[in-house]
């Protein structure tokens, strides 16, 4: 029976400043979540971003209406407990979302099990993972590129969608900066109409980009359909798909070849399952990605996608750019982010402590 929900808010500083065709930010809002319950602990973590329609404010208040409304309820039956989240209003993904990672973080700790494991994965609790590069002229995008290989990464993520022909050639100036062997994977963040998507996705498929990612507008499923009849290159969608309803929705339209899931997105693992299994159903890979997020729904996710054999891409590296994370335990090695092995999410964080 859950006892207790607390949270604590923090803004944290970026080391750069992230600009995407979308939007630009040099600090992220992350709101913590510990909830207790039979003598047990779990804690999660929730960012807010546009894409949900959140912001601290309204997660603060989300979080204050759950805490009545989910004490006293039981905590393994994650369905219920996701019907009673959905009750206090719809949305808020990133919200619930903290509720969910927490409650599954104390489900692991019970188990004795890595989250990946009580999800049924098996594996070394790691995955490549990708390094995300935000739009910047091309000798700094060159710089960073480069930067990041030194660093270990093997793939790495660039964000396009403001110019069409300066994102070629900067995409051009990092292929020939980084070489072959490092994978490459563009997101456009809706910045291209259909046609110049499909430009862009030959020139793309000439520098063995792996992926493209939301190329056009988010509620332009027929547009995104289209480009991904056409372009030699697998189109993901990110921003057109937030809810397992979205997912049906792409899935039945054959609209991407790829689906890119975020907990912040779905409201959590529960839901994410879902949409997953709709996505395999569909023969539909997917992707585990992030928002401006620190280490601990970081964790979340990474367990999330090693606990899926159809998750093929993991994009999980906001947290190299904050300053100041009050969560730890996450590895990166070789390329590799890796889970630390302990039971549920593996974390420590500065909500440890305290039982509010
Ligand atoms: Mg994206």
């Amino acid at each position: 029976m859950i006892d207790h929900l607390t949270s604590r808010s923090y803004l944290i500083k970026r080391k750069n400043v992230f600009r995407i065709a979308t939007s630009a930010s040099d600090v992220e809002d992350n709101i913590m979540v510990r909830v207790e319950a039979e003598g047990e602990f779990g804690v999660g973590n929730a960012s807010p971003s546009d894409v949900t329609h959140e912001t601290r404010g309204s997660i603060e208040a989300f979080l204050e209406q759950a805490r009545g409304k989910i004490a006293g309820m039981d905590e393994t039956n994650l369905s219920t407990l996701h019907d009673a989240l959905e009750s206090i209003a719809s949305g808020n993904t990133s919200a619930k979302a903290a509720i969910d990672m927490a409650v599954y973080d104390l489900l692991g700790k019970r188990e004795g099990k890595p989250l990946f494991g009580y999800l049924g994965g098996s594996g070394d609790g790691s995955a490549l993972t990708d390094m995300t590069i935000g739009i910047e002229d091309e000798e700094e995008t060159v710089r960073r590129a480069t930067r990041h290989c030194r660093e270990g990464f093997r793939a790495l993520k660039l964000k396009v969608g403001l110019d069409l022909e300066g994102d070629v050639r900067r995409m051009s100036a990092v292929r020939d900066a980084i070489g072959p062997s490092v994978e490459m994977r563009v997101d456009a963040n809706q910045g291209f109409t259909v046609e110049e998507a499909l430009v862009f996705c030959e020139e793309m498929h000439a520098l063995d980009v792996v992926l493209v990612e939301q190329p056009v507008a988010e509620d332009d499923y027929t547009g995104l359909k289209k480009v991904r009849e056409r372009s030699p290159v697998p189109i993901m969608a990110d921003e057109c798909l937030r809810t397992v309803a979205d997912a049906k929705r792409v899935a039945a339209e054959g609209a991407a070849d790829i689906i890119n899931i975020k907990l912040m997105k779905s409201g959590g693992v529960f839901p994410a399952l879902a949409i997953d299994d709709i996505a395999r159903d569909a023969g539909i890979i997917t992707m585990v990605g992030c928002m401006g997020e620190i280490q601990q729904s970081i964790a979340a996710g990474l367990h999330f996608a090693l606990g899926r054999d159809n998750v093929r891409f993991v994009d999980l590296d906001s947290h190299f750019s904050m300053i100041d994370d009050p969560s730890s335990g996450l590895e990166f090695k070789n390329g590799r982010l890796r889970v630390s092995g302990l039971p549920g999410l593996g974390m420590a964080t500065d909500m440890d402590e305290t039982g509010g």
